[in-house]
């Protein structure tokens, strides 16, 4: 339902969680049953999920602190595929737990997806429509290593009206976006780059924003905003500065 991306200088801090959270405090007002964050550390990814308010996730973090962070995504599920549970919380996660997946939408063909990857022998862990995905994806990023040609090569099998946002552990400074039929913009900082479900996601650390157009990929580092259409050409966001205060 909303969604949160964040990467920040090379340097690991406390500054990703931060920012999820805060983002995720200010998508609230969309509604949700759980939330979740994923943080890529030195030491690989890290995640945390609750179903219920952020209050919950909060406490789950305040029992288990997760270590400082490069990058990071932040959900709130609305469910539409699996109750509401801290297991089909996101984000979703690969077997080897190198690669995490947050998804606002619905994916239509999840169904013969997860079938296939049964038949391949993934176990799954959840009983999201999401969850095929983050197989999918990690299988993906093994052929190709690289985290934006896995996502274009992985959406193009997916149906249904998304947005998508990936990191990976061998990719500690990005964070991948695609955006199909659902909303994503980016908010452009300085040395740190955001991602948003819409734009009160980042709000509180800047107002300069740009809106994705459909079936685009987008590539976040700290310095650099990458857009890419479905075939993976260049394309172009729309830029345009936030015109309401951000206390409002
Ligand atoms: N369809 C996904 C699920 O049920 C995502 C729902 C959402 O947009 O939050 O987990």
């Amino acid at each position: 339902c909303g969604i949160v991306g964040y990467v920040g200088p090379a340097q690991p801090s406390s500054r990703p969680l931060e920012v999820a959270l805060g983002g995720l405090a200010r998508l609230e007002y969309r509604g949700y049953d759980s939330a979740g964050v994923a943080l890529v550390t030195p030491d690989g990814l890290a995640a945390a999920k609750k179903a219920g308010r952020l209050a919950n996730l909060r406490e789950a973090l305040a029992a288990n602190p997760l270590p400082d962070a490069t990058a990071a995504i932040g959900h709130t599920r609305w469910a539409t595929h699996g109750a509401p549970t801290d297991a089909n919380a996101h984000p979703h996660l690969s077997e080897d737990g190198r690669l995490a997946v947050i998804h606002n939408g619905i994916i239509e063909n999840f169904a013969p997806l997860r079938t296939e990857l049964r038949q391949a022998g993934v176990t799954f862990a959840s009983e999201t429509d999401t969850e095929v995905v983050a197989h999918l994806l990690a299988r993906a990023y093994d052929e190709a290593r690289d985290l934006t040609a896995a996502m274009l090569a992985v959406t193009r099998r997916l149906e249904g009206a998304f947005t998508l946002l990936a990191v990976h552990a061998d990719e500690p400074g990005t964070v991948v976006g695609a955006r199909l039929n659902s909303p994503l913009v980016v908010g452009l900082g300085e040395g740190e780059n955001f991602l948003g479900s819409d734009v009160s996601a980042f709000i509180a650390h800047t107002k300069e924003a740009l809106e994705l157009g459909q079936d685009q990929v987008v590539t976040i580092t700290a310095d650099s905003v990458t857009v890419v259409d479905g075939d993976g050409n260049p394309a172009e966001g729309r830029r345009y500065t936030v015109d309401w205060d951000a206390d409002a």
